[in-house]
């Protein structure tokens, strides 16, 4: 990786990417992989990424995603990081039905990996520092990007400039490049905010997710690797409550925040203790109109962001990385300009359902899970204890959420 350039030069790309974050370095790492030139700009700074307040929430990283971050040698850097998650249990409020996922009812190893998000950032830019044909600048901003049928124009926040011959957008749910380029997107807030901390307990998970679904919307419990001292001995909290609710529960003192925090835990792993800080994300939904315009391409959250009910927002952002390799890795084999028309059009017809689908079913099932309305509650328990007692649709839902099933681009494939 070579970083910031000197004095006013253009730099010159086959590609570049704005937004360096989970997407867009992955996606650098994975280019670069199918001989491309690329310059990623992105508006952190790098070193900020090694706090431990830097982001504070950890990803579900689904079986699919690790094949991509293996393959392309991000996993190395990753894995002394994460967790396995070997069992998922999904339970309504208090009924007594609930769903029990076990990965040995799947022979695809882990169901997936808990992973901090600042450690998936700092993997990505380890694996970046041994690659020649990328340049990550940062903390610098794309202000400006002028595209034609000859190329694209990035201008960067201390004036200089990068040419290349296509775009990607990773720049996330605020992408100021979709919005330059005139793609409208549909998107809604929901009445939820996600309180996001990290716990100790006194006892071990055993690798063991927890999804409890509240009226307020889902609780979760998501098993992180630990410390060295006491490994197995951390998890993750995505608690998502109303929002006024969740911003006064954030602000309340250590003692009440821990107390109310005990009463949806409960006491199966013991004594709990937060460490960190507390964070308080918004949740909506939001899809872009078109995933490309001319000579440039939507990932990740610029193009879709969905609600955290099923883990799923960075996942489907890696499904857009390893499909487009396959894309631009063709194209390239072919002679073709990456950034013409019917090149982009295969991208955006391979990604569009998977994405559109995936934000569809995350909405449905926070409405359907969300609320305290009796029938619905009956008939979702009674559901949810069908589907346990069903192995083989148990066996395609977890596949589905392993980002096993459909049509894998090659860097999922194994
Ligand atoms: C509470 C919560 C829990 C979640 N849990 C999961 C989970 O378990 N599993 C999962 O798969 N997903 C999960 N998600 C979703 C996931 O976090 C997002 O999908 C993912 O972070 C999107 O990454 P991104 O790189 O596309 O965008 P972002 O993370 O928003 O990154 C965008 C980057 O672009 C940079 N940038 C923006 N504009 C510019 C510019 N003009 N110039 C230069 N750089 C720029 C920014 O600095 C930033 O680094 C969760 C989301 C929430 C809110």
């Amino acid at each position: 990786m070579q970083t910031n350039p000197t004095a006013a030069e253009t730099l010159h790309a086959d590609i570049v990417i704005v937004g360096g974050g989970l997407v867009g370095a992955v996606a650098a790492r994975a280019l670069a992989d199918t001989g491309f030139r690329i310059v990623v700009i992105d508006g952190t700074d790098p070193r900020d990424a090694r706090d431990a307040a830097f982001d504070g929430r950890a990803s579900a990283v689904a079986a699919a995603s690790e094949r991509l971050l293996s393959a392309i040698g991000v996993w190395p850097h990753l894995e002394p990081e994460v967790a396995p998650i070997l069992d998922i249990r999904v339970a309504d409020g208090r009924s007594p039905l609930f769903l029990h996922y076990n990965h040995e009812d799947v022979d695809a190893g882990p169901l997936g990996y808990l992973a901090e998000n600042r450690h998936i950032r700092m993997a990505a830019l380890a694996a970046l520092e041994d690659t020649d044909n990328v340049r990550f600048l940062a903390p610098l901003r794309v202000e400006h990007i002028e595209r034609s049928a000859s190329g694209v124009r990035a201008t960067l926040s201390d004036g200089r400039t990068v040419k290349a011959r296509l775009a990607i957008a990773a720049d996330g749910r605020g992408s100021k490049i979709r919005e330059s380029a005139g793609i409208k997107t549909t998107q809604w807030r929901y009445p939820q905010e996600a309180i996001v901390c990290t716990v100790e307990h006194a006892t071990p998970h055993g690798f063991v997710a927890h999804e409890h679904f509240m009226p307020a919307g889902p609780f979760a419990i998501l098993p992180l690797k630990g410390t060295a001292e006491r490994p197995g001995c951390r998890s993750s909290i995505v608690w998502t409550e109303r929002a006024a609710r969740a911003k006064a529960l954030v602000s309340l003192d250590d003692e009440t925040f821990l107390n109310e925090l005990a009463k949806r835990f409960g006491d199966f792993m013991g004594e709990i203790e937060v460490v960190g800080p507390r964070f308080c994300h918004p949740l909506g939904l939001q899809f872009a109109h078109a995933s490309v315009a001319e000579r440039l391409v939507l990932i990740g959250d610029a193009d879709h962001g969905m609600h955290p009910i099923a883990g799923q927002g960075l996942n489907m952002g890696y499904r857009d990385v390893a499909a487009l390799c396959d894309v631009l890795g063709e194209a390239r084999r072919l002679g073709l300009d990456i950034g013409s028309g019917a090149v982009l059009q295969r991208y955006q017809r391979w990604r569009r359902f998977d994405n559109t689908l995936m934000l569809a079913v995350t909405d449905g099932l926070n409405r359907l899970f969300s609320n305290d309305i009796a029938p619905i509650r009956h008939a979702r328990d009674i559901g949810l204890g069908l589907v346990d007692k069903m192995p083989p649709l148990k066996k395609v839902l977890m596949r589905s959420a392993m980002g096993l099933m459909g049509d894998l681009p090659t860097l999922m494939q194994r």
